[in-house]
């Protein structure tokens, strides 16, 4: 039976586990692609934000040009008002200086905060003559760019081209004021953008102070996921990462929950795996019991009625004379045909008690007496198989309200037992108490013993232990002891087994004293 199980259980693995498994770990190794691909994603999330942000700060510049080339076409601005007001509404913007190509700048306007003057543009306009003359092409080309000039590290000159009702082209310098500037124009903006889920920092690239973010108390040590610059403003860096965590912890994460989740699947397989193959082994188990009952019952049925009918038939022929051979004989015919009977009966008890219809008379007895009784009609058996009994009856034993027949019924079972598993000490003790709530009766010998791994299981219906005692040569139904156990469960009392492989067997059968039939 053992070679079939390990059978089931090795094609159970190779058709249920193995692919499951390897399908498992297949997804395991998938998920290192799944981590690059969501951190790919993230990333040009987070891109699109930064020229998000670019192209609005864009918007603010074209904005001030349009203003501002409208002042000088349309509006003949020559006293600066509207520009005015843009600096009143923009108060970033601390002087705005215009100057014609290959000519004089000209100052427009200029605030208290701003200490430039015609000079630093005249030598502007020098050091930056290539790059003016890159923004006219562009310009020419109905694009206008805007690039920036770092006075320092909190002023900045915005400077493009821009053209007069005329056609004359001007290049036009906005000195701006860093922080106000960014506070201003893009610090709602980044919000709306980040909402509550991205921290979105800007900081100047040199001093790597922060100059605007999204978070009021911003963690100074917190890992950026990306990092760009902000192309109005070149020397100030746009910083963004996600709130609570990384992208790479937010992807390890996934991965260990993905782990985590396969290790519980695999674990479930497993514990699938072992019930099934249990409930297979139960079965087989179960089978083999059964045929091996079937075996022993026949046995136990042909041997007492073949040496019954011999018997017979020697004594039908007349060939016996002597009356003492013939006494013999009859005496071999009487005691096998009670052996017969006592088996059917056993099976058929049990069949009755399988099926609840088993039904106990119960009354008050002593346990001492129904002892006393069950071994003076055994005695007979223990002188012929030449055991000696020992009782030891409690005294002032309380009575129990019990079915007497099956209490003795139940006894016999055990007396049987400790004769038959008891092949070379002969000597039972039978003893009888008090114990709580309980009287009880047990039968102790000193035979084969059964190991502690069968205790529970020689309870069970049709079970023998067939590897370890007599068991193999003594025949049984392995109806006994499941017998005594629904008795006693009958009388809501129990049945205690102590023994040692070897050393012999006691077991105990507990009755309530204050149980009352309904
Ligand atoms: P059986 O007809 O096989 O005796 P039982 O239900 O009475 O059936 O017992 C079940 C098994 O328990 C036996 O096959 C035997 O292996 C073991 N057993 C029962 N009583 C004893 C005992 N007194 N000593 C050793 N083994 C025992």
């Amino acid at each position: 039976m053992k070679s079939t199980l390990h059978r089931i259980l090795v094609a159970l693995i190779i058709i249920v586990f193995l692919p499951l498994a390897s399908i498992t770990f297949y997804e395991y190794l998938k998920l290192d692609d799944q981590e690059k691909l969501i951190s790919d994603v993230y990333k040009s999330q987070l891109e699109s934000m930064v020229s998000s942000l670019n192209s609005y700060s864009q918007d603010v510049a074209n904005n001030w040009a349009q203003r501002f080339e409208s002042s000088l076409k349309y509006e003949k601005d020559t006293n600066g008002v509207v520009l005015k007001r843009l600096m009143d509404e923009n108060p970033s913007i601390t002087a705005i200086f215009m100057a014609p190509l290959n000519g004089r700048s000209q100052k427009i306007h200029q605030s208290q905060n701003s200490s430039l003057n015609d000079d630093f543009f005249e030598n502007l306009m020098q050091l930056q003559a290539k790059n003016l003359t890159q923004l006219v092409s562009y310009f020419k080309n109905n694009y206008r760019k805007f690039l920036t000039y770092a006075v320092d590290d909190k002023t900045s000159i915005i400077y493009f081209i821009a053209e007069d009702a005329g056609g004359d082209m001007f290049a036009c310098f906005f000195e701006v004021e860093n922080y106000p500037f960014l506070e201003d124009n893009l610090s709602s903006k980044m919000q709306s953008i980040a909402q509550e889920d991205f921290v979105i920092t800007l900081m100047d690239s040199v001093t790597t102070e922060v100059l605007v973010s999204t978070e009021k108390q911003l963690d100074k040590s917190l890992d950026y996921d990306l990092e760009g610059a902000l192309w109005l403003m070149p020397q100030v860096k746009i910083k963004i990462s996600l709130k609570s965590e990384t992208i790479s912890d937010l992807v390890k994460g996934r991965v260990t929950e993905g782990l985590i989740l396969f290790a519980m699947i695999l674990l479930v397989l497993l514990v699938g795996i072992w019930f099934l193959y249990a409930s297979i082994k139960r079965e087989i188990q179960l089978t083999q019991i059964k045929s091996e009952f079937i075996a022993n019952v026949s046995h136990e049925i042909r041997t007492p009625l073949a040496l019954i009918s011999m018997y017979i038939e020697t004594l039908e022929m007349g060939r016996v004379t002597a009356t003492d051979k013939v006494h013999e004989y009859y005496q071999i015919i009487s005691k096998e045909t009670q052996r017969l009977t006592g088996m059917v009966n056993k099976i058929l008890n049990f069949s009755k008690m399988e099926n609840g219809k088993r039904q106990f008379k119960f009354a008050l007895y002593d346990l001492n007496s129904i002892t006393q009784k069950v071994l003076e009609t055994y005695d007979f058996h223990f002188v012929n198989k030449g055991f000696e009994h020992h009782f030891l009856p409690a005294e002032n034993l309380p009575q129990n309200h019990c079915d007497q027949d099956a209490v003795a019924d139940a006894l016999i079972n055990l007396i049987d037992n400790a004769v038959k598993y008891s092949p070379d000490k002969k000597y039972i003790e039978i003893r009888t108490g008090t114990e709580k709530n309980f009287t009880y009766v047990e039968v102790k010998d000193f035979g084969q013993g059964i190991s502690k791994k069968h205790h529970k299981l020689v309870f069970d219906k049709f079970y023998r232990v067939t590897n370890e005692n007599l068991a193999n040569k003594v025949k049984g139904t392995g109806l006994g002891l499941a017998i005594v156990s629904e008795i006693v469960k009958g009388h809501k009392g129990k049945v205690t087994l102590t023994s040692k492989l070897n050393e012999g067997s006691t077991f105990r059968l507990y009755f309530p004293t204050d149980f009352k039939s309904s």
